[in-house]
């Protein structure tokens, strides 16, 4: 046979497995969960392509995942008859991280363990955590369909082998060689439990294979046991699935290491049927700005897996949220691109989005709890303010807001609860930071009043504020478009009389602004009196209905 080729990991696979092998978990037996976790991926993905193609699963349809152990060769198994790997997609898989945010992931790695250790957490490094308990690694697959097979070897230091093999079934067979010390992965009792508490939600069977040595005398034959439920946990009535078990489902399908932030388990029958299991994740995933803004939740059709990046599931400004739908009134064959238009999945997205934004609205009374989900995920969420006409008025609600009043974040009913009298609008100011905002002089004759205003920091802000234009019967204005406004409120009395002494003559104010537009020229369009002014004497201010000066540095940056 062919020798093997010798080739290098990407230096990310390098640098990330440095960090793995020196520092990483504390639980070092979650390696178990990456790998059965793989397997039972490759199961899925088989049984979808075998819809349109059934002579892929011909005479081994029952998808399962086997462990053995070799107390001997000191290795364990972890075996699939999933889809299998060929030679390309071994080294695209195993020799590359191709997951998005890698990039953004290794910037922040700070040369800190300590600190990469918990960031590494939450990005996960799923099959390349096996080298935290294995000396060498092989992987020996076949891909469904193919004829060859190959094998990859590694000892995960900065280079593996990847050449051809024999293996008369399809799938894969990875086998650890474990290193001195993890000896405790070779027991059966350990092994039982680390699947019970991390794998047990995995759709089909894991499965222990029985010990290869005679039974001891008095003992019975060693059978084949399975380790899990092995029934999708989406399927399972909700009181008997506990916290702990959502939460694995969670890392499983979402390739999270967090913990989700909230968890919606429902069920809804009527019309259409379907189950969803859905996540709110506990911190922001890496990917969420991407330009494609894809979504991240799995279809299921009666617990077939679908696919992974259907469109219409979910809209984008819910593309935070991760987990499983599963529906039997979607035909089975359906393809990718058919799903695009089907009426029943929009009438399954209609559901699912009413859900969502009601269970919004529940956390939301825990002010604390809720800033957490806005802190990483508003910035998506505002996005529907413009593009879910129909949910605009919610959305707007689930909003939170800095603002001048202090420190936490308020709702635009309760900025709209503290009006100060004589103020019908609710003003705005953009910028990059909140602290910097604060000491505008845009505002200053708001703060002098008691005005509270809003202080819009994230980039899409500017783009609802004028599609959105009013909260009830209150237009929402820049202070920049406050013009007279600030005359006709009522503000704190301190300030009317400072205000009163303080009033210049028209006619000097006349002059004064004769004399700054002679000298200024063509650089501004106008110069005007202002309201807003208290301490300082002038501000650059953007035209009454022209682009914010924000809106205007945002489009250059992007070169727009
Ligand atoms: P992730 O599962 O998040 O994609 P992993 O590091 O766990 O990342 O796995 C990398 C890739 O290797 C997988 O996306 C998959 O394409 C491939 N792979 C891993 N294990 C298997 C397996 N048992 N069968 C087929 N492909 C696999
Ligand atoms: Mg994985």
């Amino acid at each position: 046979p062919e020798a093997p080729e010798d080739l290098r990991f990407e230096a990310e696979v390098t640098r990330i497995l440095d960090i793995v092998v020196n520092a990483l978990y504390s639980e070092k037996e979650i390696f178990l969960r990456e790998l059965i976790s793989n397997a039972s991926d490759a199961c899925d993905r088989l049984r979808y392509q075998a819809l349109t193609e059934p002579h892929l699963t011909e005479g081994d349809a029952d998808f399962r995942v086997e462990l053995e152990i070799d107390k001997a060769a000191r290795t364990l198994t972890v075996r699939d008859n999933g889809i299998g790997m060929n030679r390309d997609d071994l080294i695209a898989n195993l020799g590359t991280i191709a997951r998005s945010g890698t990039g953004e992931f290794l910037k922040r790695l700070s040369g800190d363990s300590k600190a990469d250790i918990s960031l590494i957490g939450q990005f996960g490094v799923g099959f390349y955590s096996a080298f935290m308990v294995a000396g060498r690694i092989e992987v020996l697959t076949r891909k469904a369909g193919e004829d060859q097979a190959w094998q990859w070897a590694s000892q995960g230091d900065g280079r593996f082998t990847v050449g051809p093999a024999g293996k008369p079934a399809r799938g894969t067979e990875i086998t650890l060689h474990l290193k001195e010390g993890e000896d405790e992965f070779l027991e059966a009792q350990r092994l039982r439990h680390i699947v019970k508490t991390y794998s047990d939600h995995i759709a089909i069977p894991v499965v222990l294979k029985a010990a290869a040595e005679p039974p001891r005398e008095g003992e019975d034959a060693p059978t084949d046991e399975t380790l899990n439920t092995a029934s999708a946990l989406w399927t399972r009535p909700k009181s008997e699935i506990t916290e702990e078990q959502y939460k694995e489902f969670y890392h499983h399908v979402a390739h999270g290491f967090d913990d989700p932030w909230h968890t919606l388990h429902l069920k809804a029958e009527g019309a259409i049927e379907y189950t969803a299991l859905l996540f709110v994740p506990g911190t922001k995933p890496f990917d969420l700005f991407q330009p494609e803004r894809k979504p991240h939740v799995k279809l299921y059709v009666n617990r077939v897996f679908i696919t992974d990046d259907c469109e219409g599931l979910l809209p984008p400004y819910l593309r935070f949220m991760r987990g499983v739908v599963d529906s039997p009134d979607l035909p089975l064959n359906i393809s990718r691109e058919m799903l695009q238009n089907n009426p029943v999945l929009a009438k399954i997205r209609t559901g699912l989005v009413g859900r969502i934004l009601s269970d919004l609205k529940k956390r939301a009374e825990d002010k604390e709890a809720y800033a957490t989900f806005w802190a990483a995920f508003g910035a998506v969420l505002k996005e529907g303010l413009y593009e879910d006409f129909a949910k605009r008025d919610e959305i707007l609600d689930l909003c939170r807001f800095r603002t001048t009043n202090g420190s936490g974040l308020a709702s635009l009913a309760e900025v709209a609860g503290r009006l100060k009298e004589g103020q019908k609008a609710i003003y705005y100011l953009t910028g990059d930071d909140p602290e910097a905002l604060m000491q505008s002089p845009q505002i200053e004759g708001f703060k002098a009043k008691g005005i509270e205003v809003l202080l819009l920091t994230d980039p899409i802000d500017e783009f609802w504020v004028s599609s959105v234009g009013t909260y009830k019967e209150h237009p929402i204005k820049s202070v920049a478009q406050a013009g007279k406004d600030l005359s006709e409120i009522k503000g704190e009395a301190a300030d009317e009389a400072e205000e009163k002494a303080e009033e210049a003559p028209e006619d000097k104010i006349a002059g004064l602004i004769g004399v700054m537009k002679t000298a200024l020229g063509e650089a501004v369009k106008e110069v005007r009196a202002s309201e807003r002014l208290r301490e300082s004497p002038v501000c650059l201010s953007s035209d009454m209905d022209g682009m914010s000066l924000h809106l205007q540095r945002l489009l250059k940056a992007h070169n727009a």
